[in-house]
This record gives structure tokens, C-alpha cells and sequence, in this order.
């Protein structure tokens, strides 16, 4: 599933656009996140392929607007 997902953005990376042949590199990364949503989670059209520079980039991001908006 995942590696589907890495194979159909042709291991590119859908922010920065690089090109990573070794997928232990590459995420998948959901782009809403599921919170425990399985159609949301098994959705390949819901997954890009990201590096994992960008991947950890956005994701510390979302968490730190997550933590201002008032969950933490
Ligand atoms: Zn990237």
C-alpha cells in the first residue's frame, strides 16, 4: 500500500519534487489526516509521496498550529 503509493508518484517527492530511489526515504504521507478514519486511511488518492525532510517539515508544523490553536 504504501510502496503503491511511492510507485504511483514515481518515488518524487510531491513538495520539493526530488527524486529518492531508496524508498526507505520516502513516506506516505496522508493528506488529511485519518484520525482513525480506515476510509480515509486507505485512500490513495488521500496519500502523497514526501521525503522525509519535507514530511517531518509539514508535520512538526501542523502539530506546533495544532498546539496554538488551543488543544494542548
Ligand atoms: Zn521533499
Amino acid at each position: 500500500m504504501r510502496f503503491a503509493v511511492l510507485t504511483r508518484d514515481l518515488f518524487t517527492c510531491r513538495i520539493c519534487g526530488v527524486l529518492r530511489s531508496d524508498t526507505s526515504l520516502l513516506v506516505a504521507d496522508h493528506i488529511r489526516p485519518h484520525r482513525g478514519d480506515l476510509d480515509l486511511f486507505w485512500d490513495e488518492s488521500n496519500l502523497q509521496c514526501l521525503c522525509k525532510t519535507c514530511h517531518d517539515t509539514v508535520k512538526q508544523r501542523e502539530e506546533a498550529a495544532a498546539r496554538r490553536s488551543g488543544k494542548g
